[in-house]
């Protein structure tokens, strides 16, 4: 069966105001998404995280490459049948307060996207409907006739989480889902969305900058850096034993529950920032950051290639060490 989400070779080039630059924002990304999986997606700030989730959604048309929704090329539809691909692929925002209009009590927020979409029939039905969506999201029904701004965070989030799923959408995009609230609430929130996943049949691509609450939820996870995916693979290949240098830095910076164990680790944190996108490094583009860093890293950009089984990552260093025969200087 095919994968309910593929994306090929997507490249998003924004121009850079006032100098004539531009900048890819996302340079060359391939991954699919099967039907009822969670793709997690993780990377520092600015490696086009963002920008690969409204692709996704198609809030905007990519500059290159093919998005496939359940096998039909969606790339660049417009008019009514992007307006379906809206109501079958959501997006979830992390700033759940911002994400609310402050003049809509939670019923008219909800309402009206049924109103939009001709879903639930009358004024009846949609009445019903949202009763049912705040209890699909743990919501007491008195929550109808709230504001955002009377409601903590995590309220304000489940409120984007069944407006997302007012619509009955195939696939969620979730944004930084939890990363605006407190740490008490994430973990409830994370339990929702999983439940809800299961309960519903969908399919999740979540993103996080934070790889120790990616694992949690992934089936499978995408390490992005500077638009580009440095590795892919099984949430627990991925997270336990990266290939990238990148993505076992990023598990570093990862806290661990046994203070043992946290004191033992030689923790090397990142070092740098990540470099601007409009002026990439040349060769590997994590090569200035990269503790591995070979002559080769500086001046060949290294291919993903399934270095092991479903397992892929882009480092000259890693395909020698498993002797792949992409590995450059060998
Ligand atoms: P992330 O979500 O991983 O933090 P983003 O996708 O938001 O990354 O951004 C990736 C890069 O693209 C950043 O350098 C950002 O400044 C740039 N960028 C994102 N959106 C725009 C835009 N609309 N116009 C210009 N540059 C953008
Ligand atoms: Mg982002």
């Amino acid at each position: 069966m095919a994968p309910i989400l593929r994306v090929e070779d997507l490249v998003k080039v924004y121009p850079v105001r006032g100098t004539g630059q531009e900048l890819r924002a996302v340079a060359g990304v391939s991954f699919s998404l099967g039907r009822g999986e969670t793709l997690g997606i993780v990377g520092e700030s600015g490696c086009g995280k963002s920008t690969t989730g409204r692709l996704l959604v198609r809030l905007e048309e990519p500059t290159e490459g093919r998005i496939e929704l359940d096998g039909e090329d969606i790339t660049r539809i417009r008019g009514r049948a992007l307006r379906e691909v809206h109501r079958r692929v959501q997006l979830v925002f992390q700033d759940p307060f911002a994400a609310l209009n402050p003049r809509l009590t939670v019923a008219q927020t909800l309402d009206e996207v049924l109103r939009v979409y001709d879903l639930a029939g009358d004024k009846a039905g949609r009445r019903r409907r949202v009763q049912e969506l705040l209890g699909m999201v743990g919501l007491r029904s008195g929550f109808a006739d709230r504001y955002p701004h009377q409601m903590s965070g995590g309220q304000c989030q489940r409120v984007g989480i069944a407006r997302a799923l007012a619509v009955e959408p195939q696939v969620v995009v979730l944004d930084e889902p939890v990363s605006a609230l407190d740490v008490s609430v994430q973990s409830e929130v994370m339990n929702l969305l999983t439940r809800l996943r299961e309960e519903l049949g969908l399919s999740y691509v979540f993103i996080s900058h934070d790889l120790g609450m990616v694992r949690h939820i992934s089936d499978r996870i995408v390490v992005m850096y500077l638009g580009r995916v440095v590795e892919l693979g099984p949430w627990r290949a991925v997270s336990d034993d990266p290939l990238h240098p990148y993505t076992r830095a990023l598990q570093e910076a990862v806290p661990v529950a046994d203070p043992g164990i946290e004191a033992a680790r030689e923790i090397e944190p990142l070092r740098g920032e990540v470099p601007d996108p409009a002026d990439p490094p040349a060769g590997c583009v994590f090569h200035p950051r990269c503790p591995l860093v070979e002559d080769v890293c500086t001046t060949v950009d290294p291919e993903l290639a399934e270095l092991l089984p479903e397992h892929q990552a882009a480092c000259h260093v890693a395909a020698r060490r498993l002797q792949h025969p992409s590995a450059v200087g060998t």
